[in-house]
């Protein structure tokens, strides 16, 4: 099967590498005439890493990456602790593949690696996808240089912004939910004594959170800051913020975090208006599907949004490996296998919203007491909570 991608980013690069290995050919046109993630990091739950294991890639990726001790919560204001369940070998078996935290950059340059060694000309830089037509023959694509490429199939990793979706379903209607997040990397020996453990840690506040972690073996600090506000920018990476407007959203906040905001380097501070889109119900067009975060845009509290798309990556690639039936069947299969799992990711990521943000004191003990108490008894509880996006295995899933 002749598959063309468009988008290098996480999902696009990782569906790649399942149609590979599926045994399609493929071709990744990306806008962009590099790839180079924003300087932030990211959050590689199990649940991404089994597809990463069953392309072999599992080694690649962790190379670079940091293995956390634990999953913990604290309050943003005093740093009281709220629970921390320990990331040990009885969760490697649990879950069955590692917890990672890693550098974007360092991730889709793996990423990238691995693809080039498998299909050294499969990616093409500088081409964005402009529109697609359908035909008997399969699809054909509009490229930006002008030229036409007709492939059996289309798939659209092109991003939350995605101009393929606008096309095949409707403009998006993008709801602001009263929130940026700020995000910043900061040298773990700058901090000296303020650094954060070597968790996962969620600090929560009065309609704020943080969340901090390592990346790059460690070296790095990662920060992102979660605030309302009704003064909102765009939906974006590049859209730069102000360190004094950081500092004070986080003031009163323990020494760890304003540590780390004091310690970013101005000109690294940039602020992502955040955006909510209810679930849509349909992702196929005759032989054009679109996956990660064209298909499913998510708020980011459950840091699942590129693991979902890793896992639509598997899924699209044996789907259309299937011999007996058409590609428009196979990429509805897709579509169906999809569709629950990803919209139930969808809606915890935005009751985690309301979960971080307790606006009062009676709110927060309401809230945060009854974690303390399953930290403390049952932290077996908290892992347990996770267990259907952590334990799922998408390269074991019913076929
Ligand atoms: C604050 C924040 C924190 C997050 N934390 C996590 C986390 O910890 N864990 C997690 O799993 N997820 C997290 N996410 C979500 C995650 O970043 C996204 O879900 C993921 O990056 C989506 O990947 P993608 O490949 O679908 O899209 P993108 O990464 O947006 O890639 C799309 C690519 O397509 C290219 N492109 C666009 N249009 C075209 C075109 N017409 N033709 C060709 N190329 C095109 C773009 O240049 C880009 O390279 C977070 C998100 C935010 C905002």
């Amino acid at each position: 099967m002749r598959v063309i991608i468009a988008g290098a980013g996480i999902g696009g690069l990782t569906a790649a590498l399942c149609c590979l290995h599926f045994g399609h050919e493929v071709i990744i046109f990306e806008q962009a005439s590099e790839l180079s993630e924003v300087g932030a990091g990211i959050q590689l739950p199990p649940n991404a890493m089994k597809v990463f294991k069953a392309l072999s890639i599992d080694a690649l990726i962790s190379q670079t990456a940091f293995r956390p001790e634990a999953l913990e919560a604290r309050m943003g204001e005093s740093g009281r602790r709220i629970f921390n369940v320990p990331l040990d070998e009885k969760s490697l078996e649990r879950w069955g593949a590692s917890y990672l935290h890693i550098h974007r950059a360092d991730y889709v340059t793996a990423l990238k690696t691995a693809l080039i060694a498998r299909s050294p000309k499969s990616l093409k830089l500088g081409v964005g996808i402009e529109d697609y037509k359908l035909s008997k023959k399969g699809v054909t694509i509009q490229l930006s240089d002008g030229r036409k490429v007709t492939a059996d199939v289309l798939i659209a990793a092109d991003g939350i912004k995605s101009k393929i979706r606008a096309k095949m379903l409707r403009p998006d209607t993008p709801r602001f939910t009263g929130n940026i997040a700020w995000r910043a990397v900061v040298p773990l020996e700058a901090l000296g004594e303020n650094a954060p453990a070597s968790t996962a840690c969620v600090w929560m506040g009065r309609k704020r959170h943080a969340v901090t972690y390592r990346i790059r073996s460690g070296e790095l600090v990662n920060f992102v800051g979660v605030v309302e506000t009704d003064k909102w920018s765009d939906e974006s990476w590049l859209q730069k913020g102000n360190k004094e407007e950081a500092l004070s959203d986080f003031s009163g906040w323990d020494p760890i975090i304003k540590s780390i905001l004091k310690c970013a380097s101005p000109d690294s501070f940039y602020r992502w208006a955040l955006f909510d889109r209810d679930p849509l119900s349909c992702w196929v067009d005759g032989s054009a599907a679109l996956l990660g975060d064209a298909a499913h845009p998510m708020l980011p509290f459950m840091a699942q949004g590129a693991a979902m798309a890793v896992e639509d990556g598997w899924v699209i690639a044996r789907e259309l490996s299937k011999n007996g039936r058409s590609v428009q069947a196979s990429l509805k299969a897709y579509e169906n296998l999809r569709l629950p799992r990803t919209q139930k990711a969808q809606q915890a990521s935005r009751s985690n919203m309301n979960t971080f943000h307790q606006a009062t004191v009676l709110r927060q003990i309401a809230t945060y007491s009854p974690m303390w108490l399953a930290g403390h008894i049952l932290p077996n509880l908290i892992k347990k909570r996770l267990d259907w996006l952590y334990s799922f295995d998408v390269t074991k899933s019913p076929l």
